[in-house]
C-alpha cells in the first residue's frame, strides 16, 4: 500500500486550534461546564497514530466506539464509552487540493466541531450509536445543522466556503465499535 499523506507539523498545530475552537463552541451551546468536559471520554487523533482498522477512506474521519478504553482508567466517570475521532488526513488534504483556494483552518474545524456533536450526542444519550440507514440520515441533517449554526457566526476566513460547500456533505465520517 502507497504511504498515505499525514499531516505535516504545521497542519497539526491547525487541527489543534481548530479542536479548541470546536470544543469551546460546543460546551457553550450543549452548557457542558469544563469539569463536565473532563469526564467526556474521547480523542481526537490524526493519521500517524492511527490504527489500520481505524483508517477508512471514504470520509473525513472515522468514529470508533470503544466499550472501554484500555488505556484509560475509569474515574468515576458518567460514560463507560470511548470515542475516537480518527481524522483521515489523507481525505482531508484530497479535499483541499480539490478546492484550490481553501485553507485547513475553516475545513478542520467544520469537521471537528461536527464530530464533536456526534460524540456529545451519544454521550447525553440523545443519539445511539448503530441505528437504522434512515435514522442515521436524519441524524447526519440534524448534526449538519448543528455545525452550522455554531460556526456561521465565527470569524474565520473563507467559513462561509466552506458552510457552503459542506453542509450537506455526506461522506463526513463513518462510525464503527471496537472490541
Ligand atoms: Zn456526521
Amino acid at each position: 500500500m502507497n504511504k498515505l499523506r499525514c499531516f505535516d507539523e504545521k497542519q497539526i498545530e491547525t487541527i489543534n486550534r481548530a479542536t479548541i475552537l470546536a470544543e469551546e463552541l460546543i460546551s457553550d451551546y450543549f452548557k457542558i461546564s469544563f469539569s463536565e468536559w473532563k469526564r467526556y471520554r474521547y480523542d481526537i487523533k490524526t493519521l500517524e497514530t492511527l490504527k489500520p482498522e481505524e483508517i477508512t477512506h471514504e470520509a473525513f474521519a472515522q468514529i470508533v466506539k470503544y466499550v472501554c478504553n484500555p488505556e484509560m482508567k475509569p474515574r468515576g466517570s458518567l460514560h463507560a464509552d470511548y470515542y475516537k475521532i480518527c481524522l483521515q488526513d489523507h481525505v482531508i488534504l484530497r479535499a483541499l487540493s480539490r478546492e484550490k483556494e481553501l485553507p485547513l483552518f475553516p475545513l478542520a474545524a467544520y469537521i471537528v466541531t461536527h464530530e464533536l456533536i456526534h460524540v456529545v450526542r451519544f454521550s447525553k444519550f440523545l443519539q445511539r450509536f448503530l441505528v437504522t440507514p434512515e435514522e442515521q440520515e436524519k441524524e447526519e441533517a440534524l448534526v449538519h445543522t448543528l455545525t452550522h449554526k455554531l460556526l456561521h457566526d465565527v470569524k474565520i476566513p473563507q467559513m462561509a466556503s466552506v458552510l457552503n460547500i459542506y453542509v450537506r456533505c455526506r461522506n463526513m465520517e463513518t462510525f464503527k465499535t471496537a472490541e
